[in-house]
């Protein structure tokens, strides 16, 4: 039998009498640490109170990538939001100097311009895969820079 040992008193929050919530978004944002103030920034700005964080390394290039497991997962991950909890908007993000993109830069591209086609790359192919659900909000393209942060748009 495993052992419990309580370590916090602080554990699941209630946000309904039955657990159930509406995600104000679901949102795919980088592991990158640096990027976190900007995420905490931008779910003040966008109003976003309870927010489906899909956190991996590199945000939107599992999407956009070569490896069909991970484009998979997400495009999952992001259906269970809409399905478990309602999301009503979804964020792909990606930022400069990302480890997942830095080999995939021809030399010589502008990073920022390769960056914000990835991200409308990545909104088009969600869009599409969400078709047959029942979603009708918009997948915001969200782009961390060292300047600040750009909503990208096609
Ligand atoms: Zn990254």
């Amino acid at each position: 039998m495993p052992r419990l040992t309580k370590i916090s008193d602080i554990g699941l929050e209630s946000l309904s009498a039955d657990g159930s919530y509406q995600a104000s978004a679901a949102i795919v944002w980088c592991m990158d640490r640096r990027a976190r103030r900007a995420r905490e920034n931008l779910l003040q700005m966008l109003n976003y109170k309870l927010e489906d964080l899909i956190q991996v390394a590199g945000g939107v290039q599992g999407i956009v990538g070569r490896k069909p497991h991970a484009r998979n997962y997400l495009l999952r991950q992001i259906e269970l939001a809409l399905l478990k909890h309602g999301a009503r908007e979804i964020v792909l993000m990606t930022h400069q100097d990302c480890a997942m993109f830095k080999d995939k830069i021809p030399i010589g591209r502008d990073e920022m311009k390769f960056l914000a086609r990835k991200l409308v790359q990545g909104m088009m192919l969600v869009a599409k895969h969400l078709e047959p659900l029942p979603f009708v909000g918009p997948v915001r393209g969200v782009l961390v820079g060292h300047a600040g942060t750009f909503e990208v748009a096609p």
